[in-house]
């Protein structure tokens, strides 16, 4: 049966090739390899590493990944250590890490990004405006925004400032069946309707692919202090 479901996709990682060229699917071993684990070290075996050119590519994979049966693990950078990122069943592995515009509205204090940006050029580029994009992971020098909105995730300024969830004013993306979608709306007031955008937020890839976002950017904070103290024992410092 293993062995059956493997001849398929293969079979439908060749459809694939044919619609979006071999610069896009790619079959090699070293890309195989690379896109078979996350930082969970957990491995699995893809049949196909995808390296979408552009956003609708997206939509094209999962149309065939539906029809075919195929199953996708979407990654941003692979810095998770759930082993989300692992492609669990096989099939086809689609890399984001191209998808990667950053556009800073300067007017608006909104981030206009694709999935596949580096967090820290994402905080770079407000910076450079006179803007601040607050949530940190550790890992935002590797991780992906489309990673750390699929993860909810937050770092140091959490505390302070609140976590990715707090800054994201819309998303655009594709649905696991392959229709395009849009949540929320480039506007600092949102209210009408029901907010599916924060049902994608933390959803950990299951509830389809974001492909892009608008992030909100604060003004940056006239001081930073870091304070260092001790404390004789944890009651102490509370
Ligand atoms: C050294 C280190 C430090 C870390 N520090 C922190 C920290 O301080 N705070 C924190 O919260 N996390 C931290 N993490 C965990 C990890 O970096 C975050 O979870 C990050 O958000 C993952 O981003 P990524 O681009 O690597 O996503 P990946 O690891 O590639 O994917 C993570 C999940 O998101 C899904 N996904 C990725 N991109 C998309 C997309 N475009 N659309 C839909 N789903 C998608 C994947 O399918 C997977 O389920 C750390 C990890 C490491 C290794």
């Amino acid at each position: 049966m293993w062995w059956d479901s493997m001849k398929s996709f293969a079979a439908s990682t060749a459809l694939l090739k044919r619609k979006l060229g071999a610069a896009v699917v790619r079959t090699d071993a070293d890309s195989l390899h690379a896109a078979a684990f996350d930082s969970s070290k957990i491995l699995f075996a893809p049949v196909a590493v995808i390296q979408p050119a552009k956003e609708a590519d997206i939509g094209v994979v999962l149309e065939l990944a539906n029809k075919h049966g195929v199953p996708v693990t979407t990654r941003g950078r692979g810095t998770t250590l759930t082993g989300a990122a692992a492609p669990l069943r096989g099939g086809w592995v689609l890399d984001m890490l191209g998808l990667n515009t950053i556009a800073i509205d300067e007017d608006a204090g909104m981030a206009h990004v694709q999935a596949g940006a580096k967090v820290g050029d994402i905080q770079r580029a407000a910076e450079a405006k006179g803007w601040f994009y607050p949530p940190d992971p550790s890992s935002k020098e590797y991780c992906t925004i489309g990673g750390n909105i699929a993860c909810n995730a937050g770092g140091m300024h959490g505390g302070k400032y609140g976590v990715t969830r707090d800054f994201i004013v819309a998303l655009r993306g594709f649905l696991p069946t392959g229709e395009y979608v849009e949540w929320g709306t480039a506007t600092k007031k949102f209210s009408a309707g029901f907010n599916m955008r924060d049902l994608r937020i933390g959803s950990e890839g299951m509830l389809g692919v974001v492909t892009g976002a608008v992030l909100k950017l604060i003004p940056q904070p006239a001081e930073r202090w870091t304070l260092l103290t001790s404390f004789p024992d944890e009651t102490k410092a509370l």
